[in-house]
């Protein structure tokens, strides 16, 4: 980092959370990039901004006990890290997975901070999650938890607070089971979760949005450079929510999907992935990716994580942070590689984005990219204030005009420091100035 100011807000994160290696990176990479914003905003210094931003509002850390199908009592830690609510309630997902730990909630919660402030929608930054690992886990044992962490959360969320969603191993069955508790204890029917069942106050087209919103932003880059989606290869990491539907909007663009992949390996379907098939396993019985080589002859499943491997001209990372590294990237380009979008948050290392960068592979960061998810949550909201809903045509247009609008607004913010293509500089710098704007107008309490 070459400005100072910068280097000593960054230095006295470090030297405050030192363990924090995933929160580090995050921090590191947003305030590198909004380095010539911060030269343009001298005011910033004075009035602390950046110091601010990169200090959560509220950190609740809490014991969520509860009883598996044996009658033991478990133990799990939950979090909720309320980062930012400059621009509106605090929102983002819960994320339940062995990995979870302040540290990985605390970046994805300053992710989900400049995320929120791209969708152009009243939405403040916040994350949470537990160390509770789903896998395995039957039907009850899931309710319990959910119950007993919600319990804790309850008090410290509301329509107008803080509203969180699913995040990995988060989805309706999970919400559905928070949603109740929350509602049994606070006698209070609102939209204070979002990602809800579509009986009782969730959006149509919030299961498809972070994948269809993905494929949409890529479209532009790609029709950017003069191209088109027709007949591209893609290959995509994940088979949860975000990877099934950016493989369905890919398929419906014309591209061809060539891979899926879970913690185990990866499936590889010359013949282009058949989503029914995901689905199954992955949606209805809960299984594992392998099983897909079982029933769609012709494809070929590896074990480990060698999905970049695979020859395309666009490649989705939309698994989880991290996943796709320096060397990983390297294949990738000597394949002939053009685009890649982050369907996950922070799946792409720094050293990964920075070979993309030189070796001019148009590159999307998550908050900008994957931004969809959030965006039409926040749609929920504004349906739940309206007590009405909206058809999935209607919903599905909003989210299109909104990754449009990301795009377009990371472009002209990228184009404003003569590196158009620079979209990681472009969304940080776009997201940032419009949370200082925000926190300036409200001034500091002394
Ligand atoms: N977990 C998603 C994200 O990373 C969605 C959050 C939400 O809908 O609040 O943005």
């Amino acid at each position: 980092m070459k400005n100072a100011y910068l280097q000593k807000v960054f230095d006295k994160v470090r030297e405050r959370d030192p363990n924090q290696p995933e929160f580090l990176q995050a921090v590191q990479e947003v305030l590198e990039s909004i380095e010539p914003a911060v030269e343009k905003n001298p005011d910033f210094e004075k009035l602390g901004v950046v110091e601010r931003m990169v200090e959560p509002e509220r950190v609740i850390s809490f014991r969520v006990s509860w009883v598996d199908d044996q009658g033991k009592v478990q133990v799990n830690r939950g979090f909720r890290v309320q980062f930012n609510s400059a621009i509106g309630p605090y929102k983002g997902g819960l994320r339940l997975h062995p990995s979870v730990n302040l540290s990985v909630i605390k970046f994805l919660g300053f992710e989900q901070c400049f995320k929120n402030s791209l969708t152009g929608l009243p939405i403040g930054g916040g994350k949470g999650g537990s160390d509770f690992d789903p896998k395995g886990k039957s039907d009850a044992e899931v309710m319990r938890f959910c119950q007993s962490f919600m319990t804790e959360l309850s008090k410290h969320i509301g329509p107008f607070t803080d509203v969180p969603a699913g995040d990995i191993g988060v989805g309706a069955r999970e919400i559905g089971y928070m949603y109740g508790q929350y509602k049994r204890l606070n006698n209070d029917f609102t939209g204070v979760l979002t990602g809800k069942g579509l009986t009782y106050g969730g959006s149509l087209a919030r299961t498809e949005a972070t994948g269809y919103g993905l494929l949409y932003f890529v479209n532009e880059m790609v029709k950017a450079r003069g191209e088109s989606m027709k007949g591209k290869i893609v290959v995509i990491s994940g088979s949860g929510n975000v990877a099934i539907y950016a493989t369905e909007k890919a398929m419906a663009l014309g591209a061809k999907v060539v891979t899926a992949s879970d913690s185990n390996g990866y499936i590889y379907d010359p013949n282009g992935i058949n989503l029914d098939v995901v689905k199954e396993i992955k949606e209805v019985r809960r299984g594992r990716i392998k099983e897909y080589a079982q029933a769609v002859p012709g494809s070929v499943y590896t074990e480990g994580p060698g999905v970049w491997s695979v020859k395309c001209d666009i490649a989705l990372p939309c698994s989880t942070q991290n996943e796709l590294n320096a060397e990983s990237a390297k294949t990738l380009i000597e394949n002939g590689c053009k685009y890649v979008g982050e369907g996950a948050n922070m799946p792409c290392t720094p050293e990964a984005v920075d070979l993309f960068r030189e070796n001019r592979v148009y590159f999307a960061p998550g908050k900008a990219a994957n931004a969809g998810g959030v965006a039409t949550s926040a749609l929920e909201m504004s349906q739940n204030s309206m007590r009405l809903s909206w058809t999935f045509e209607e919903v599905d247009e909003k989210l299109r005009k909104i990754m449009e609008n990301i795009f377009k607004n990371a472009t002209e913010a990228a184009t404003e420091y003569n590196d158009p293509e620079n979209l990681v500089l472009g969304a940080n710098i776009a997201g940032m100035l419009k949370i200082a704007q925000a926190m300036i107008a409200h001034g500091v309490a002394y």
